[in-house]
Parts: structure tokens; C-alpha cells; sequence
């Protein structure tokens, strides 16, 4: 389970059961597109009153306009249709990296409307590091024309093995004390998994495994569309996958982990150069050095996705990080050996793909999971499955 944060301590029933009728009249408009108020009472089964009370906070937020449809036919009064706002915001996604902080805003439609990234001192305190994170959202909202006042939730990622770290939570705790927004907070690197699989590389493959190869090696896996935890939030770090039975120490505890192998730092080890600049220079140079040190490096990677594939099977596999973006050679090295170490059964159906979605992918990522687990958005699905009929819930005593 993700880090979650609510603004006020836990949700009320009563909060969550209103945001559910709030999702549930937005999911009407999604799917049908502008609709009038009769259409959406129909298809929503909610009552006049609290239909009201719903449209006229979704109208005052702006989330939703309200226009004629046509000109008014006889005596009639003119048809008003609502439609979703555009330019509204429904969730935003932060990633804050190592190096990078990310944001993105979706809007109700669940279309990505904006996103943009700004580089943070590496040793700034959460505090500060939400303030920044802050300070982008709202530049960029204020730039493209963006309203927060209807916002429902936001997503965060953060490096840090497992389900939670103190600086994880820090952040989580700033972003909800300054949106006043339940916040969703989890590994940016499982993340990127998730958003390469709504959005990117992995988008329609139900089953996938990420794997990022830069300073340190991070991954993660997507099962039936949806993150896959692990009992201790761990699953998919296949940067710890033991690939060299005799290989150094690793901070993780284990010994000979994919990371001390083929992350960026261990390339540079093995080529003895200080700078990946240079090494990707004489890489694409064709230098003796550095083309050994990577098809080693690869050979590790391609056993280690062989591994994980048998025991997941995914459909696809995508590879990110700036030793992924060494390019088709390394992939080729990649592929060669990950096809040379599985049973032809699993790596048949598989396909290895570059990640397609940069340095946005933590933060898409991020919204993925506000849209997927969030207690107020995604509680809709929740309430829908065990009581349709939540409009009498709310009076029923
Ligand atoms: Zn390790």
C-alpha cells in the first residue's frame, strides 16, 4: 500500500460518500460527453436536490460549464447542457527525483493537460522540496490557464525502497497541508512502471515489467493494468536481483546485485572514467573499453529480466534510464541475452521496448495511481460495486 495523506486525519464517510456522487456525475459526462441535467439525473439515479447541490459546487469550482445547447424551441426554455471544463484540473502527479522535480495536471476527463520539470538542489529537505514542487504547479497552472479549485487528489513519487520512507512522508504531509487534497505517495521508479503502461511504452500490455537503468537501477510491475506491491512493497526491484554470485556487497544486504553491474556508476568503475558525458562519447565512438564494459553489462541485465520473466511472464518490458538510452546496441545486447537465458515459451510472446515517456514518467505515473487508488476518486468504483443506490445511503438514517 502506498503512503496515503488526508488533509483533515481520516475521510468522513460522509466525505467520501459526496465525492462519489461528485465522481459519479464526471464519469456520466466522460462517457457521454455534454449532457443535460435530466440526462445525468437518469443515468446517475441521484435525486434532484442533491443533483443540484453537486453541479451548482462543480459550476463554482468550474470544473463543469453550463451552455445552451441551441436556441430555445417554441415556448420551451433553451436545453443547458453540462460539459466537463478542459481547463479544470481533477489530479496533479509529482515526481520528485534525485536530481528533477516533475509535476503534471490531469483534468476530469483524465486527459494530461499539462506538465513540467525544474531541477532541485540534491540535498534540500522535504519541506523544501515540496515548496518547489508547489511553486511549478502553480506557475504552470497559472501559465496554460489551469483552475485548482476542483482538484481531488494528487500523486507523488520519491525515490526510496518500499512502501514508505521518512522523507516520502515529509513530502506527502507538505503537498497535503498546502492543496488541502487527500495525497497518494509510493516509489517514482514503480511509478514510471505505471505510467509507461496508461500512457507510454507499455500502454495495452496488461502485464509488463519496467526496469530504469541509471545511478542506482529501480523497476517495477504492472499486473492486469495495476501496480504490483509485493507483501512488503518490494516487488519489482529487480535492481537487486543477484546476478554474480561472487560480486560485492550491495546496501541493499544482498551480494553481486544487478545495480553493482549495470548501473551508471558501475560502468563508469569498470571503464575507469569519471563522467558518463565521456563515456557515452567513447561509447558511440565504438571504444574497445567501453563497448566490452556495456555488452557485459547487458548480458547481466537481459539474465536478470530472464529471471523475473519466468516467474511474471509479462507481455512487454520496457527499459528506461540513461543506460537504456546507450541506445539499440545496448538493447540488442539486451535482447540477445534475455532470449538466450528463458524458456521459449515465456519470451516467445515478450517484447522489449525503449520507455517512450522521459522524464514525465514518474509524474504520470503518479496521476495513474490518483485515478487508480485514490479514497475519494477511485472510491466511485468501490461504491458502485457494493451500493448502487448511495444516494438513499447518505439519508438512510
Ligand atoms: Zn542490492
Amino acid at each position: 500500500m502506498a503512503v496515503v495523506k488526508h488533509p483533515t486525519g481520516n475521510p468522513t464517510v460522509l466525505r467520501q460518500l459526496r465525492y462519489g456522487n461528485v465522481e459519479r456525475v464526471l464519469q456520466v459526462l466522460r462517457r457521454q460527453g455534454p449532457s443535460s441535467r435530466a440526462d445525468v439525473a437518469t443515468a446517475t439515479g441521484l435525486s434532484r436536490t442533491t443533483l443540484s447541490g453537486i453541479v451548482g459546487q462543480l459550476l463554482a469550482d468550474g470544473v463543469v460549464t453550463e451552455e445552451p445547447a441551441g436556441p430555445p424551441s417554441g415556448r420551451g426554455r433553451p436545453v443547458h447542457r453540462l460539459t466537463l471544463n478542459p481547463r479544470s484540473a481533477q489530479a496533479v502527479g509529482i515526481e520528485v527525483g534525485r536530481e528533477r522535480i516533475t509535476v503534471a495536471i490531469a483534468n476530469a476527463a483524465h486527459e494530461v493537460t499539462a506538465s513540467a520539470g525544474t531541477h532541485h538542489a540534491q540535498r534540500s529537505g522535504a519541506r523544501e522540496q515540496a515548496g518547489a514542487a508547489m511553486e511549478l504547479l502553480r506557475d504552470l497552472a497559472a501559465r496554460e490557464g489551469i483552475d485548482l479549485a476542483g482538484l481531488g487528489g494528487v500523486g507523488i513519487g520519491t525515490p526510496g525502497p518500499g512502501d514508505t520512507t521518512d522523507r516520502r512522508q515529509a513530502v506527502a504531509d507538505a503537498v497535503s497541508e498546502a492543496l488541502d487534497v487527500p495525497v497518494l505517495a509510493d516509489n517514482n521508479t514503480r511509478l514510471a512502471a505505471l505510467g509507461e503502461a496508461i500512457w507510454g511504452a507499455a500502454r495495452g500490455a496488461g502485464d509488463a515489467l519496467h526496469l530504469t537503468l541509471s545511478y542506482g537501477i529501480g523497476g517495477g510491475l504492472v499486473a492486469g493494468g495495476l501496480l504490483f506491491r509485493g507483501a512488503q512493497g518490494a516487488a519489482g526491484e529487480l535492481g537487486h536481483i543477484s546476478v554474480d554470485a561472487e560480486g560485492p556487497r550491495c546496501w541493499c544486504g544482498g551480494h553481486g546485485c544487478l545495480e553493482q553491474v549495470a548501473a551508471v556508476p558501475a560502468l563508469l568503475r569498470a571503464a575507469g572514467r569519471r563522467s558518463w558525458e565521456r563515456f557515452t562519447e567513447a561509447f558511440a565512438a565504438g571504444a574497445g573499453t567501453e563497448r566490452a564494459v556495456v555488452d557485459r553489462a547487458a548480458l547481466a541485465v537481459g539474465r536478470a529480466l530472464a529471471a523475473a520473466s519466468s516467474t511474471a511472464n509479462p507481455r512487454r518490458i520496457v527499459l528506461g534510464g540513461e543506460v537504456a538510452e546507450l541506445g539499440p546496441v545496448f538493447l540488442g545486447r539486451v535482447e540477445g541475452a534475455f532470449r538466450r537465458y528463458t524458456a521459449t515459451r515465456v519470451h516467445r510472446g515478450v517484447e522489449l521496448v525503449p520507455a517512450a515517456l522521459g522524464e514525465r514518467s514518474g509524474a504520470l505515473g503518479a496521476l495513474a495511481l490518483v485515478f487508480h487508488e485514490s479514497p475519494l476518486l477511485a472510491g466511485y468504483a468501490t461504491a458502485e460495486a457494493v451500493a448502487p443506490q448511495e444516494d438513499t445511503a447518505i439519508h438512510a438514517s
